[in-house]
């Protein structure tokens, strides 16, 4: 059988790694109620609260990002089924809300093939709090309304790979990644984090391990 093009598309956060980076780095900078307090603040769209926690890190240094994004642990079997994707003739990526230069980092390690992410501003070797967003929900009317719309940023890859829709996998674990799921071929919650999720995925996967995904192919 001639091998059709493949597309499988990771968030990052509680999917691919087992932690969220902005936990890690808020504890470490006294921010955590700070971020909190955004984060559950239900009057803001999903895409303001990522510029005001991007506000929070002005002045932090790049390396500290990626010392914290090093310090969480990899999904169990995220190599495994990395490897075997692209075995199979997937083209990997992650879509992650977090940032590029922590995004860049499982990248690398995973040897997955592209990132989407959020690009924190650099001045003078410190984070000035600016932040560019890649959107994308303005564009196709998307509910989501966060800084990275994953149905927007799944499409946008399967065109530039020349996968057909029906050819794409997304896995994710929270409310910001259903679009994607629900867009995908095959769309997977795992370790599902909100009651959201949870309802609007059929697939849905509760052992935190990567593998299982297998179950779903
Ligand atoms: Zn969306």
């Amino acid at each position: 059988m001639a091998s059709r093009p493949k597309l499988v598309v990771f968030d990052m956060d509680g999917t691919l790694i087992n932690g969220r980076l902005i936990e890690v780095v808020s504890n470490k900078y006294g921010l955590t109620e700070k971020v909190v307090g955004i984060q559950s603040d239900q009057s803001l769209q999903g895409y303001k609260k990522t510029e005001m926690i991007a506000s929070l890190l002005k002045g932090i240094k790049p390396i500290e990002i990626v010392r914290a994004i090093d310090s969480i642990p990899i999904m169990n079997n995220a190599d495994k089924i990395v490897t075997w994707f692209k075995r199979n003739g997937y083209v990997t990526g992650i879509i992650t809300d977090s940032y590029t230069i922590a995004a860049e980092v499982i990248a690398n390690k995973l040897k997955i093939d592209f990132f989407a992410a959020n690009e924190l501003d650099v001045e003078d070797g410190v984070l000035t709090g600016g932040i560019k967003m890649p959107l994308g929900w303005e564009k196709i009317n998307c509910s989501c309304t966060i800084s990275i719309c994953k149905r927007y940023h799944l499409n946008h890859y399967s065109n530039r790979y020349g996968v057909s829709i029906e050819d794409t996998i997304a896995i994710g674990d929270t409310r910001g990644d259903i679009c994607m799921i629900k867009q995908a071929g095959l769309g997977i919650a795992f370790m599902p984090k909100d009651q959201d999720i949870i309802k609007q995925s059929k697939n849905i996967i509760f052992n935190p391990d990567l593998n299982e995904i297998l179950n779903y192919m």
